[in-house]
């Protein structure tokens, strides 16, 4: 009869095990150390992930080398020390949070380089031991490799980012879509109208492009789509957006410059698009024009009254006979001349 045996038949207790048979017993890699920092158990999950038997580490302080290329406090040794907040923050900055179940007991998730050939994410715990006064007389630490749920959520937080991009993003024109285009403008007017910044934004629209489509078919089309988008791209501040708001609207947000700047990047964009020579199937090239609205930000805009405006000056530049860019009305108080390229 085993030693635990006879104390279980003894009535000495209900379980047959001694702790070190029980933590023996635990599927995960486990070790406790004393007040001198020095090594009580070394269960055989620990034993067996390190390569490191118990006989070899128990009353050793080497507790720091399955996971560490050179000697330094482990969790349990921190908590042996009474877990100065310093020293936590100096080791595992960041890190490591109070255990919601044990008092005094921390968990924390680290990143390992010097375990194995890549290195390893472990979540580990440790916990105060303490005696019949409550003084703490030791530690008892847990490791759980989690470096594939790790490397599952880095995966997943990628996939989450590209979705979303995706989401914001024209697929033929790489400009943000219309969709992102109210959220945006929201923001931007928030932020102008707080700092009392101006704001202009420009409305884009090519001329006959029905016609276009049916003179040489609508893949010719998306090529003028996607070269006037990259126009718009040269020709953006850091600070301004385009977006591609309809079939082949755009809308230029410009925050922080007054309708005269904004109005003067659009005649740029307006004159490199004129300047364009597409090449059609028959080999012959063929320029094409736009008409664009050009307005302010005004004090009681929100996003509907600022496009309505935008809308309505380009559907003037439209009726005026196309091939040109108009200011808003009300933009052009203290311009008596409406600009017209
Ligand atoms: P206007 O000068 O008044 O703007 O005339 P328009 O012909 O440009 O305007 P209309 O709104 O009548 O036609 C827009 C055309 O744009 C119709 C549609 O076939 C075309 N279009 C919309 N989206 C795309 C697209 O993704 N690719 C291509 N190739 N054509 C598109
Ligand atoms: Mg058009
Ligand atoms: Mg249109």
């Amino acid at each position: 009869m085993s030693e635990a045996e006879e104390r279980h038949s003894a009535g000495d207790g209900i379980s047959p095990f001694t702790p070190e048979e029980l933590i023996n017993k635990l599927a995960i890699p486990a070790f406790a150390i004393n007040a001198e920092h020095l090594i009580t158990h070394w269960n055989l999950a620990l034993a067996r992930a390190s390569g490191l038997p118990a006989e070899q580490m128990i009353g050793t302080r080497n507790q720091w080398m399955p996971f560490y290329s050179h000697q330094r406090p482990t969790l349990a040794d921190l908590i042996v020390d009474h877990a100065p907040p310093d020293m936590l923050d100096k080791h595992y900055p960041g890190k490591y949070q109070p255990s919601d179940l044990i008092e005094g007991a921390y968990v924390a998730e680290d990143f390992f380089p010097d375990i194995g050939k890549g290195g390893e994410w472990l979540s580990f715990t440790a916990a105060p031991l303490l005696d019949g006064e409550q003084q703490i007389v030791g530690a008892i630490e847990t490791l759980v490799v989690i470096t594939e749920r790790k490397s599952a959520e880095q995966e997943l937080r990628k996939n989450e980012s590209r979705y979303r991009q995706l989401s914001q993003i024209d697929d033929l024109t790489q400009l943000f879509n219309a969709r992102q285009l109210r959220r945006e403008i929201n923001r931007q007017i928030k932020l102008c109208k707080r700092y009392d910044q101006p704001m202009a934004l420009v409305m884009l629209d090519l001329d006959h492009f029905k016609e276009v489509n049916d003179s040489w078919g609508h893949l010719f089309g998306d090529e003028v789509l996607k070269r006037f988008a990259s126009i718009i791209r040269h020709n953006l501040r850091a600070s301004d957006d385009g977006f591609r708001y309809g079939g082949e609207e755009f809308i230029i947000l410009m925050p922080f410059i007054d309708e005269q700047a904004a109005l003067r990047a659009a005649k740029r964009i307006h004159q490199a698009f004129c300047d364009t020579r597409f090449k059609t199937a028959d080999g012959s090239e063929l320029r094409l024009t736009l008409s664009g609205g050009v307005t302010r930000l005004c004090p009681d805009d929100d996003y509907d009254r600022l496009l309505r405006r935008a809308d309505a000056t380009l559907y003037e530049a439209k009726r005026g006979g196309r091939n040109r860019i108009l200011l808003s009305k009300d933009s052009q108080a203290g311009y008596p001349e409406p600009p017209q390229l």
